[in-house]
């Protein structure tokens, strides 16, 4: 399987919660690597825009509210399949849905509030690695 680099957000409610460094752990432990981070308080256009493809849905004004109520911490991980693996990691959307030993199901607490955000798909990824991280290629070298 390709090394791969995705985007990963840690949200607002985990920020407020003090549980980076134990969110990172997961990551870590999972066998994917910090290759940028850094902690920021979105604005409100850039929440719009990095969450533009949910712009007409119900929730969009709530997600944005939600994502600049305080910081988050922005990271891009790499690794073996880093895309799915940061996925499984994290769970469902839902907390209440997500799996056991999840980091949803462990540190989050609704569909808004739920922790983290994760690239979905290889070109999701790309756009949401350059859209932080200007320059950065989205393959690992
Ligand atoms: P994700 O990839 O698991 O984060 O889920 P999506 O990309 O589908 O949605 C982006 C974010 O919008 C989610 O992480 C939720 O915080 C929020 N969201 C998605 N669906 C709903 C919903 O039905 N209701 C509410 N209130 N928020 C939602």
């Amino acid at each position: 399987m390709a090394i791969e680099r995705t985007l990963s957000i840690i949200k607002p409610d985990a920020v407020a919660k003090n549980v980076i460094g134990q969110i990172v752990a997961r990551f870590e432990g999972a066998g994917l690597k910090v290759a940028a981070a850094k902690l920021v308080h979105l604005s409100r256009a850039e929440a719009e825009q990095f969450y533009a493809v949910h712009a007409a849905r119900p929730f969009f004004k709530d997600l944005v509210d939600f994502m600049v109520s305080g910081p988050v911490f922005i990271q891009v991980l790499e690794g073996e399949g880093a895309i799915q693996k940061n996925r499984d990691l994290m769970g469902a959307t839902d907390p209440k849905k997500a799996a056991p030993g999840t980091i949803r199901a462990d540190f989050a607490e609704s569909i808004d509030a739920n922790a983290v955000h994760g690239s979905d798909a290889p070109e999701t990824a790309a756009v949401e690695v350059s859209f932080f991280f200007p320059g950065m290629n989205v393959y690992a070298r």
